[in-house]
């Protein structure tokens, strides 16, 4: 598979309960492979939404937005879907790992209803926690872990299939600053293995770690 280019032209988000909102105002933006872009702005901005848009979480009201050229908007929720499992990782503000399963487990679940048999996926799951310096903590329940090791190990989930863009929505939002540095460091760490990193936060001083930075207010994406 050719490395993805993500291409939005003309992109809005309209969210319609009961009276319209436009969350996202129309957009051009090209991501490259390679990228490592931060999304910033404040809380409400459009951030999410611009980022769900990318991740084929959910879809534009007006726009094309292409991958490698293909038209998404045309494509059916299964296609979607296999798309987002091939080439994309996503990480969230909450780490969504299930206590009473190892961190291992929880790294293969995420690989549960992909191609890989049982034992590729435990071989999988153990390098990804090894680049996530985890290794040692493969058998630990969640509740064991500090809040840093578990967004590690939710990182570790997002990498294991080997996707070519990792999209973070405020990746550190619940850790204090010590575990917070471990987590940008690790990511920037992906990024220079070559992964394209896309990272949404409402921190100015994350904002600024990302090669192109992108700030959104009411909806305007623009380049600072
Ligand atoms: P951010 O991530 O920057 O905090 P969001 O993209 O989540 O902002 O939201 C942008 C705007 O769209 C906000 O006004 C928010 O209330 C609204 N919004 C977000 N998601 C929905 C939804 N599912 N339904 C209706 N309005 C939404
Ligand atoms: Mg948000």
């Amino acid at each position: 598979m050719t490395d993805p280019v993500l291409s939005l032209t003309g992109v809005s988000r309209t969210y319609n309960d009961g009276h319209p909102v436009m969350a996202l105002r129309p957009t051009d933006l090209g991501l490259a492979q390679g990228d490592h872009v931060t999304i910033s702005g404040p809380s409400g901005a459009g951030k999410s939404t611009l980022l769900n848009i990318l991740g084929l979480l959910d879809a534009p009201t007006e726009g094309s937005y292409r991958i490698n050229g293909v038209e998404t908007r045309t494509l059916g929720e299964a296609t979607r879907g296999a798309v987002r499992g091939q080439i994309f990782g996503f990480v969230f503000q909450a780490f969504h790992l299930l206590a009473g399963r190892s961190a291992l487990e929880n790294v293969e679940l995420g690989m549960l209803y992909g191609p890989h048999s049982p034992r590729r996926r435990r071989q999988l799951a153990r390098t990804a926690l090894e680049r996530m310096r985890l290794g040692h903590r493969a058998h630990a329940d969640p509740r064991q872990l500090s809040g840093g090791e578990k967004q590690r190990v939710a990182v570790a989930r997002a990498i294991a299939c080997e996707p070519r863009v990792l999209f973070c929505d405020e990746p550190t939002g619940n850790l204090d600053s010590e575990n917070t540095a471990g987590v940008l460091d690790l990511l920037d760490e992906l990024h220079r293995d070559g992964l394209t990193v896309v990272v949404v936060t409402h921190d100015h001083e994350i904002a600024a770690r990302g090669r192109r930075r992108l700030r959104v207010v009411d909806g305007v994406v623009s380049a600072w």
